[in-house]
């Protein structure tokens, strides 16, 4: 059977994740291998592509490819693209889609990861119930994308979306931006390990001191939030004061966005309760007409919303060759899919 696949690559600056899709939108496999950034560009290129061609040699020999979509880090020109920088891979101008296209022979689409995450949980975490729909990761940074009427906004330049950098105290602690007191700064997990650190090495926080045995490089973001849920005060007084400040970062959010839905991911949204503290703060923090018909809500995509993503910008590109159906929507999806 000639069935028609799609294929998406999540590429970070640690690992690739890439699966196959077949019309419907079912993943027919997929794998992640480390990026290897350090062998430099076309170590990376070729990495991307040998991993397409094993997917689909195992998965789908006899189909064929319509596309390829990547999420890609980092600002970048979807239209064209050509992504500016991305410090994890310490790319500068390269023309990604260019360079896979001419590899590949087949269309390539490339976005932002936080772009393509929140198109992922638009389109298949939370199929069809919010138009307007903000997403934010919280893990090591905070980023995020914006839905709007149903379709991304990307700002003028492709950089729109970039949440974790807006600045919340003046003189706080310095963002891997090069400013002061971003809001990834005061909420991230790399935040809330450095701020642990920090108060280990002033002697406080002892439980935290005698978990590491004294050594603090191995205190991180987890290691806090699982000694907070086992009931250490200073841990749990740490992760609010993380929590909340990203509860204002929200507020601003939905009184500059008025959205429907704010989905929330990453490894810190894991942490029990953030959600609700989260919504108390935003609660207190923005107009109350806004806030009052707000959902806010955990992304369902866990790990594999970029990927996901991936599929959901391909389906606004492809159509099934014999329906006319977009791409990987599920046919009692379509018609009458709102988008
Ligand atoms: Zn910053």
């Amino acid at each position: 059977m000639n069935r028609e696949v799609i294929a998406g690559i999540d590429l970070g600056g640690t690992k690739i994740l890439a699966g196959l899709f077949d019309d419907r939108g079912q993943m027919l496999g997929k794998k992640r291998i480390p990026t290897d950034a350090a062998g430099g560009l076309q170590a990376v290129l070729d990495r991307m592509t040998g991993l397409i061609a094993e997917l689909k040699g195992r998965h789908a020999p006899e189909g064929k490819l319509r596309g390829v979509a990547v999420a890609a880090p980092g600002p970048l020109n979807s239209e064209t693209g050509l992504v500016y920088e991305t410090p994890n891979l310490k790319w500068k101008e390269v023309p990604l889609r260019e360079m896979l296209q001419e590899v590949l022979q087949v269309p390539v689409w490339v976005d932002n990861d936080g772009n393509l995450a929140a198109l992922g949980e638009y389109t298949y975490g939370y199929p069809q119930e919010y138009r307007t729909l903000l997403y934010l990761t919280v893990s090591t940074g905070i980023g995020g994308g914006i839905i709007i009427n149903g379709e991304l906004y990307r700002g003028s330049d492709g950089g729109a979306g970039e949440f974790g950098h807006m600045t919340l105290v003046p003189d706080g602690p310095v963002c891997g931006c090069g400013n002061r007191g971003c809001l990834e700064a005061l909420a991230s997990g790399t935040a809330v390990a450095r701020t642990a650190r920090e108060r280990v090495s002033r002697g406080r926080m002892a439980a935290l001191r005698e978990a590491v045995k004294g050594c603090i490089d191995k205190i991180d973001a987890r290691l806090v939030a699982e000694m907070a849920a086992a009931g250490d005060g200073e841990a749990a007084d740490l992760m609010d004061e993380a929590i909340c400040y990203l509860g204002i970062g929200v507020a601003n959010l939905v009184n500059l966005f008025n959205p429907q839905a704010i989905v929330i991911g990453g490894g810190m949204s894991g942490y029990r309760g953030l959600l609700q503290r989260v919504e108390e703060v935003v609660k207190e923090r923005s107009y109350s007409s806004l806030s009052r018909k707000l959902k806010i809500l955990p992304a369902r995509l866990g790990s594999e919303a970029g990927l996901m993503g991936c599929l959901a910008l391909a389906s606004r590109k492809v159509k099934c060759e014999d329906s006319g159906r977009p791409f990987g929507i599920p046919a009692d999806r379509w018609p009458g899919m709102v988008r």
